[in-house]
């Protein structure tokens, strides 16, 4: 009978599916994330054939050193940064993910937050409860408009492209991108301008939005210089990942106004944020969610579970990396 880990709680159709076909699965027990060593030990206390991560457990080769049996790690993300590709292309082992399902939810999540910073929705939210709306007033948390703003997006793949229809066709933006690669079907479809480096677009864009994988070359696309070439009136939103962006230089570049504001779902160093972050009030921050609605949640954990079904089916996996 196979055997798989799964290394935390996830929505139960995945399990289900897993252990509909026989397999026994074990989940970890533990609330929260499990150290390097537990899961290590985890992995050791039985011959598992397959493995299902988190973006939170990081996988090396130490880890793949426990599991020697292991034919599949199934992440229970679209990113994976927290994998050693290589090392695990030089063992054979089949590393897949669960990208799509959660275009739509992440894109939306962007917007949500585009949204909450323009329109100062977390601020005026906290002044209201706090008792201390007297009345209307004509320049109350005066917000910013939309409608013919330009939305530079950074990384125009899945949840880029996803985002730059939301911006178009919601909200009658101008969409501009930078991405490694042209993206021919974007620019017809919303009329994007394509910049094939990153300063011109943050010259001329009212709002960045951070849609790249986490890669050698993307850590801190966003740093000091960058954010200093932006707009005085520009927002910066990431659901990407945190190292995208140089967190200290953007605290900094909050304080002293260089940009007008930001929002973050994701940050350098999870689930830690830089000094000052958090006091500042043209911040909006949410803990790494863009993902999590239970529809999504639900379709991440039954992808990861068919990749694992099909890898030790000796089938090739539908999500192979
Ligand atoms: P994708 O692969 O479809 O798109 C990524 C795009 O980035 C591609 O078009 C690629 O060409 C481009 N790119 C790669 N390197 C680049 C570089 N150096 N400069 C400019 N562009 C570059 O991926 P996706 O499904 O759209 O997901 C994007 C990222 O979003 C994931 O890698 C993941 O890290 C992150 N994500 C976060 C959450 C969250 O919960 N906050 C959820 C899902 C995904």
């Amino acid at each position: 009978m196979s055997k798989i880990f799964i290394t935390r709680k996830i929505p139960d159709v995945g399990i289900n599916l897993l252990k509909e076909k026989g397999y026994e699965v074990d989940v970890s027990e533990k609330e929260g994330v499990l150290t390097k060593d537990e899961l290590i030990a985890a992995l050791k206390n039985k011959p598992y054939d397959a493995v299902l991560p988190l973006l939170t457990d990081t996988i090396d080769a130490d880890v793949f050193d426990a599991a020697p049996n292991a034919k599949v790690f199934a992440s229970y993300s679209v990113g994976y940064n927290h994998i050693d590709i290589e090392e695990a292309k030089k063992r054979g082992i089949i590393i897949t993910n669960t990208p799509g399902v959660l275009t739509d939810t992440v894109a939306e999540h962007t917007f949500a937050l585009l949204m909450a910073i323009s329109k100062r929705i977390v601020e005026a939210d906290s002044f209201t409860r706090a008792g201390k709306y007297e009345g209307w007033a004509p320049e109350l948390f005066l917000g910013t408009d939309l409608k013919g703003k330009v939305l530079g997006i950074l990384g125009a793949g899945r949840i880029g492209s996803r985002v730059a229809h939301h911006a178009r066709e919601g909200f009658g933006m101008s969409v501009f991108y930078y991405d490694v690669k042209r993206n021919e079907k974007l620019e017809s479809d919303v009329g994007a301008k394509y910049f094939d480096s990153p300063e011109d677009l943050l010259k001329e864009a009212d709002f960045v939005s951070v849609h790249v994988p986490l890669l050698d070359s993307t850590k801190h696309l966003i740093d000091k210089e960058r954010l200093g070439i932006m707009k005085k009136s520009a927002y910066l939103i990431n659901t990407s990942r945190g190292p995208v962006i140089d967190e200290a230089a953007l605290v900094e570049a909050l304080k002293n106004k260089i940009i007008k504001g930001a929002a973050l779902d994701v940050f350098e160093n999870e689930p830690n944020l830089s000094d000052g972050l958090a006091d500042l009030p043209n911040v909006i921050i949410t803990p790494h969610i863009a993902s999590a609605t239970e529809e999504t949640r639900s379709k991440m954990s039954q992808m990861a579970a068919e990749n694992i079904i099909a890898v030790l089916d000796g089938n090739e996996p539908p999500n192979k990396v």
